[in-house]
């Protein structure tokens, strides 16, 4: 453990402290943030002492991204929710902006100190220690991911930056400097097993002992990850963050058994329905979509912000010690089809289409035949059929039967030769509208 008298502190006992830094940055909110203070007395809140305690969090409005966005103007770049004197940053980040100008993150020092500390306790769960070698395919440049590869530092570790879209860098890397974590997305980890299996390249048999994925949800599906695991010989462990309240907030033990929040004290997490923003209770196996407050953040901080992860929590003790609750994401709520009033996820259709390996590949994508969430059945979702692998109906149907029984949706399966869906070295797209 990276800091064990943190990690190890009964959660109670960290829900006082929390309380403290809340009321605290409520305080700070009102005092410097435009942006929260026009928000809530909107609400009819006008002071911190009003807005109470974390009791009383679920009474505050949820904040969206398209507010931030909105919330921009020219000689404001950033935003209204900016709180801090150009002169207290040191860091700012940017996101991809896939809808036009980037969104600006800054940060304080202690912003990027406390985002360094959760991501160092984050990873160092996976079991990487000091004196190992990592190598990361992360082309960190403006975006957040920056600040994760700055906890392996933390750790002690020895990083090997290769960048992205490398694979003979990566690979000769693995092969010359023998490390044993490699840090990719879960999408570059499978397209790398594919890769090496292509060439003969034993990728069970490198120096890597621990694949520690991150940057999209799935390497937590149990079938995804035992193709990962098996393909590169290695323990799979996931990390998450989302770039507006920290990288790696949350990553994954030695158990398997979800992402303990390794931003504990930095963040406050709760999970609220989708549809209706209303308060789920963070009991154990509850289900929504997560929802973050920053306790201690100087620089843009959030309050209540929708992360639009949809994700599945664990709160009963793990066996590591660790005492923060767990979470594994199912999906992004903005790929959630609706289908006769059921939620469907397609990444949850991809984990119960990848238990048919090696029949299949493991790659689907799901093609809603309306536009928008709200779908019909039959949903049509398409499914790669494993190497060497020729179509048959009774695997067809046997496929769309066990979807029907778990996730209680209507498909049809239609199955595509081996290598006829897109792979991307990035993210994977599972839903084709
Ligand atoms: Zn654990």
């Amino acid at each position: 453990m990276f800091e064990p008298e943190v990690e190890t502190r009964p959660w109670s006992e960290q829900r006082s402290i929390d309380e403290r830094s809340y009321r605290q940055q409520l305080a700070y909110l009102f005092g410097r943030s435009r942006f929260y203070r026009d928000k809530l007395e909107r609400a009819g809140i006008r002071s911190a002492a009003a807005a109470g305690g974390l009791a009383d969090l679920t009474r505050l409005p949820l904040t969206d991204k398209r507010e931030l966005r909105e919330s921009r103007a020219p000689g404001d770049p950033i935003g209204a929710h900016l709180a801090a004197a150009p002169e207290e940053l040191v860091r700012i980040y940017s996101t991809s902006g896939t809808s036009g100008t980037p969104s600006y993150i800054p940060l304080t020092a202690g912003d990027l100190d406390n985002w360094v500390t959760g991501s160092a306790r984050s990873y160092a769960a996976s079991g990487v220690a000091s004196g190992q070698r990592i190598v990361s395919t992360y082309n960190a440049g403006p975006f957040v991911a920056g600040a994760a590869l700055a906890s392996f530092d933390r750790l002690g570790l020895c990083h090997v930056p290769v960048g992205t879209g490398n694979t003979e860098r990566l690979m000769q890397a693995i092969e010359l400097l023998r490390p044993q974590a490699a840090v990719l997305t879960p999408s570059y980890a499978a397209y790398l097993v594919e890769w090496a299996a292509a060439r003969d390249i034993d990728l069970a048999g490198s120096s890597v002992e621990r694949v520690l994925v991150a940057g999209e949800p799935g390497g937590g599906e149990p079938g995804f990850r035992a193709g990962l695991e098996e393909g590169w010989g290695a323990r799979v462990h996931e990390a998450m963050g989302i770039g507006e309240i920290g990288v790696s907030l949350w990553g994954e033990c030695e158990e398997q058994d979800g992402m303990h929040l390794g931003a504990r004290g930095f963040v406050h997490a709760e999970v609220v329905d989708p549809a209706t923003g209303e308060e789920v209770e963070m009991d154990e196996h509850a289900d929504g979509e997560l929802v973050l407050t920053h306790l201690r953040h100087r620089a843009a901080p959030l309050l209540r912000y929708r992360t639009r992860d949809h994700v599945h929590v664990r709160v009963a003790p793990c066996r590591c010690g660790r005492t923060s609750p767990r979470i594994r994401c199912i999906g992004r709520t903005d790929d959630m089809l609706i289908v006769r009033a059921v939620n469907v996820f397609p990444s949850a259709i991809r984990e119960v289409v990848g238990a048919f390996a090696p029949r299949v590949s493991g790659y689907i994508v799901v093609r809603p035949r309306a536009p928008g969430v709200k779908q019909d059945p039959p949903l049509p979702v398409a499914v790669e059929l494993g190497r060497g692998v020729s179509a048959d109906a009774s695997l067809a149907e046997s496929i769309r039967e066990r979807i029907r029984d778990v996730l209680i949706v209507q498909t049809s399966v239609e199955l595509v030769p081996w290598g006829s869906l897109e792979r991307n070295e990035w993210k994977s797209r599972l839903v084709e509208h």
